[in-house]
């Protein structure tokens, strides 16, 4: 997990803290409260959690939307973790983002043409000799639209086309690493499958990196290489996905997988005993003491009450917060995790 141990990782993000000041002097919303994570070369990090998590900030504190309070983001091996304004644009040409609602994250006035150009003028594609509109057409059918649609608005087609849209924006400067904000939250269910199919044929084809951010933790069964939980801006849980739903180990992350339906027997036999869900998570801005679950948690013991628990690695590459597992023989402590 630390900086610049596998050569395979593509982003490595260190003890990572992002709070913002409250109207109360000295009081600060810990969004992101000291997180360590890798995505690694080709495959899909699913970063879950529930509204408040700190799973989006995250995600805008990677795409450079917001500044770090703390902590360090290396994108291949480069510190990001400054100004983002101040990040080369060809690092900015690598790493792009998919929003949550293509309906605001595309621009009315414009056509589509006009959208999917804008990125191509910036980062001067293509180059000498190469049509614009050829590459605007090579878009387009890359997520499966006609060429005609170069002339239409955003408003005048589907939700479902508007984010095959804003995903073709996305990749019109050829970057190696995307991440998805919710992409198929605010779409009809109907569509949301063909998404998914889309953006999992889309990493093949041009061996994308995503950092996938969702609060549905049923999607990522089938489709994240690995799965890290997030409560209250910290991470609980991350784990290789088939372990993950196998065997998870952190009490929320029992508790939120005993609630979600599954639709084989062999997925019923995975879940784990129902775990009783009490209450809701609490404001970032009044985080419990010691572990920050403890009010939620069946297992919860005096320890939990007071000391916040750090993450260790159970087996390999199965990490968990959680004092159950803090004295286990096997259990290794993950510095700056
Ligand atoms: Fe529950 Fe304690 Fe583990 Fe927190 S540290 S998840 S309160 S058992």
């Amino acid at each position: 997990m630390g900086c610049n141990t596998m050569a395979k990782d593509i982003l490595v993000v260190e003890n990572l803290k992002k709070y913002f000041p409250t109207k109360k002097k000295g009081l600060y919303v810990k969004a992101v409260d000291g997180i360590s994570f890798t995505v690694r070369e080709g495959e899909t990090l699913g970063l879950v959690g529930e509204s408040g998590s700190g799973k989006s900030t995250t995600a805008y504190n990677v795409i450079g939307m917001y500044g770090v309070t703390a902590g360090k983001i290396y994108f291949k091996g480069v510190d990001i973790s400054g100004d983002a304004g101040k990040r080369p644009l060809s690092l900015k040409k690598d790493l792009q983002m998919v929003f949550q609602d293509p309906g605001t994250s595309l621009n009315p006035q414009r056509t589509i043409g006009q959208i999917l150009a804008l990125p191509l003028k910036v980062h001067k594609i293509p180059g000498e000799g190469e049509r614009l509109e050829d590459r605007l057409i090579q878009l387009l059918e890359t997520v499966e639209l006609p060429p005609e649609y170069i002339y239409k608005y955003p408003r005048s087609i589907g939700g479902g086309e508007r984010q095959m849209v804003a995903i073709a924006r996305a990749l019109a400067t050829n970057p190696s690493f995307v991440v998805l904000d919710e992409p198929t939250s605010a779409l009809d269910v109907s569509v949301q499958a063909k998404i998914i199919n889309m953006l999992i044929r889309l990493q093949k084809q041009f061996n994308l990196s995503y950092l996938f951010i969702t609060h549905d933790l049923s999607l990522m069964r089938n489709l994240a290489t690995r799965v890290a939980i997030m409560y209250l801006g910290k991470i609980a849980e991350i784990a290789p996905a088939v372990d993950f739903f196998r065997s998870p180990k952190h009490p929320y992350t029992q508790m939120l997988l005993s609630s979600i339906p599954v639709i084989s027997g062999a997925e019923e036999e995975m879940k784990p005993k129902k775990v009783p869900s009490r209450g809701e998570i609490p404001s970032p801005v009044n985080v419990p003491p010691g572990c920050g679950f403890h009010p939620r948690c069946p297992m919860a013991r005096q320890i939990c009450l007071e000391v916040d628990p750090i993450m260790v690695e159970t087996i390999p590459d199965h990490f968990v917060r959680c004092h159950l597992f803090a004295g286990a023989a096997e259990a290794r402590e993950v510095v700056g995790a």
